[in-house]
């Protein structure tokens, strides 16, 4: 079949790296990946941005944030720019990440307004959906991955076809219990029809799986028809794995 999606391996840091350690992983990441037939990036702290965006120039690794702020400017203490990231050369940004949900109290309508603001700057935003396993025993997976990106297809209109995906099941995130393939694509192919009765650019948006993907389960994860590519967290802060997540998607 010919495929309308190139893959992306994208590593999210979270509040992790340092200066020295930062240097060491993305010189191992530079010299291991080569030139990829997947799409590569890595999405740091917002202090990093910088010192990632000297580290990567001319290579293949692409730089992405982990959030994005939904103002423009302002007093908004603590908040980071699209215009700004987009000033380092951010390509991505993670929006509505299950733990800035949780831990950030944002909803729907903060994760769309994000997705915009990222839009309008030129970057692409990764918007995560997923449920939580209270959600997954009640059966309520469906309607909770649908109403998270309802809200992104509604505030963003035609410009959806410019997002990723991330389905991100909560209870598989940082836990070591990863979705099987199926439950994956059965979840992913949910969002695929969603997104078809959207924009009918839905072939080209890319829809990651994330949650304890690692280079163990990656290959199987990928070859699903509706799984994209990867968001990664753990398994991104160790250059040998992500490079096998890579390879795995290449
Ligand atoms: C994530 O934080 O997006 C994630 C998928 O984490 P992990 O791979 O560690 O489960």
């Amino acid at each position: 079949m010919n495929h309308p999606r190139k893959k992306l391996i994208a590593g999210n840091w979270k509040l992790n790296g340092s200066l020295a350690a930062n240097d060491a992983l993305v010189r191992a990441l530079l010299a291991g990946m080569g030139q990829p037939t997947c799409d590569v990036a890595v999405c740091v702290p917002s202090p990093y941005l910088a010192q990632l965006q000297s580290l990567v120039q001319g290579g293949a690794l692409l730089l992405g944030a982990q959030d994005v702020s939904q103002h423009l400017s302002g007093a908004y203490t603590g908040e980071v720019s699209a215009d700004m990231l987009r000033e380092l050369g951010v390509r991505y940004a993670i929006v509505g990440h299950s733990e800035r949900r949780q831990y950030h109290g944002e909803t729907d309508a903060v994760v769309s307004n994000k997705a915009q603001r990222a839009l309008a700057a030129g970057i692409t935003p990764i918007v995560c959906v997923g449920e939580t396993l209270a959600e997954r025993d009640a059966g309520e997976t469906e309607h909770v991955v649908k109403r998270q990106l309802a809200a992104v297809i509604h505030t963003n209109g035609h410009c959806i076809s410019e997002i990723v995906v991330a389905y991100e099941p909560v209870w598989a995130i940082g836990t070591g219990k990863t979705a099987s393939p199926e439950q994956a694509q059965q979840v992913h192919a949910l969002l695929r029809a969603q997104l078809r009765a959207a924009s009918p650019q839905a072939e080209r948006i890319a829809i990651l799986y994330g949650g304890s993907m690692n280079a163990g389960n990656a290959a199987a994860l990928l070859a699903q028809p509706d799984i994209d590519g990867g968001l990664i967290g753990g398994a991104s802060l160790k250059a040998a794995d992500f490079l096998s997540i890579i390879a795995a998607a290449a």
